[in-house]
């Protein structure tokens, strides 16, 4: 089926932990939706098992609403992915969103790089990220990793993927596997020293993963600002001329961008323009280059959201590290 139903299903039997839900797709009898809405306890979340990019999700708060929120759901699942398909998840309150990175050759060898925070969210969409996450439980991180990796074998998956899971109580809920390189790589690459776009082109030409976990060495903490071509206040796409560009530099910063003076935004796509990314032997010293960086990062003639995280790397709450997917999303409010 390729889509997030059957993602679930083949974790689930790999013995991966998931969100409880519905197990399958959400039938359209109502009778079967309510009780399964009963049993997995409200709220609830309405995913299409289709989607991406945070589209295509709508979270029910009491069972009255659970029949017309299905029935949305599915007809905007169907106009934008194409597929109508939708299941139920519990919706879990004050969840953080961690993710794990693994490589796999499809041969019988798969390894781990690590876990990545994606919490600072808007929209379901991820704003900054940072490997390792912050303060998890060591025994359920060590854990899941190890179950990543033995999913990887049990699928047979060939090349670089992430398992994306929420964090709640010190426990993980397998939501979607990402069978991709995400704009996020690149701080896992920061802290393991592990080229991850090189490693996934050596196995999709066939070759065998040239090194195994022991050969993983995690190494300092790493962060990454996604730059963004919008208002950092309303968020509204700012295409158009970069009059000046400037990239910030120094030990342990990283920027992977196509801009330059006089490149023109065009409208017609994703609104992100470049990843700004620091490394520091600490969380604390690759906060501070961040900072650093931050503040000499130069694009003129558009708006970009380097504002909005000139402010987060100056939060109290997420400089203290583990917020939940909601707190970005909290303070925007807060701010208005
Ligand atoms: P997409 O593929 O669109 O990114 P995901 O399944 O990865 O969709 O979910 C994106 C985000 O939506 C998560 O990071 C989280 O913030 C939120 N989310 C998804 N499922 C749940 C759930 N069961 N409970 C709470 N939040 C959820």
């Amino acid at each position: 089926m390729g889509d997030k139903v059957s993602a679930k299903d083949a974790m689930i039997a790999a013995g991966v932990p998931t969100v409880p839900g519905s197990d399958g797709p959400l039938p359209e009898d109502e009778e079967t939706a309510l009780r399964i809405g009963r049993e997995v306890g409200y709220p609830v979340i309405i995913k299409a098992a289709g989607g991406g990019g945070g589209r295509g999700m709508r979270v029910v708060h009491k069972e009255e609403d659970l029949i017309e929120a299905a029935r949305q759901t599915r007809s905007e699942a169907g106009a934008w992915f194409g597929n109508p398909m939708v299941y139920l998840e519990k919706y879990l309150t004050n969840p953080r969103h961690v993710e794990v990175q693994v490589l796999s050759d499809g041969q019988g060898h798969a390894i781990h790089l690590g876990d990545r925070d994606c919490s600072l969210q808007r929209r379901h969409q991820k704003v900054l990220e940072e490997a390792p996450a912050p303060g998890l439980a060591e025994n359920a991180r060590q854990e899941v990793l190890a179950r990543c990796v033995k999913a990887c074998i049990d699928i047979g998956y060939r090349g670089a993927g992430t398992f994306e899971f929420l964090y709640e109580n010190a426990r993980f809920y397998f939501i979607e596997m990402n069978t991709r390189v995400q704009v996020e790589h690149l701080v896992s690459e920061m802290v393991t020293g592990i080229d991850i776009v090189k490693e996934m082109l050596s196995i999709a030409a066939g070759n065998p993963l040239s090194f195994t976990q022991d050969d993983v060495k995690m190494h300092g903490h790493s962060l990454e600002c996604r730059i963004n071509a919008e208002d950092p206040r309303t968020f509204i796409p700012s295409p158009g001329l970069v009059k000046h560009f400037h990239a910030p530099g120094g030990n342990g910063v990283r920027v992977d961008s196509h801009l330059y003076s006089g490149y023109k935004v065009p409208s017609n796509y994703d609104s992100l323009i470049g990843k700004l990314i620091t490394w520091g032997a600490t969380r604390d010293e690759a906060m501070a280059r961040m900072c650093n960086a931050l503040d000499e990062i130069v694009v003129d003639g558009i708006k970009t959201n380097i504002p909005l995280h000139r402010d987060l790397v100056r939060d109290e709450g997420f400089c203290e590290g583990g917020v939940n997917i909601h707190y970005l999303e909290q303070k925007l409010a807060d701010q208005h």
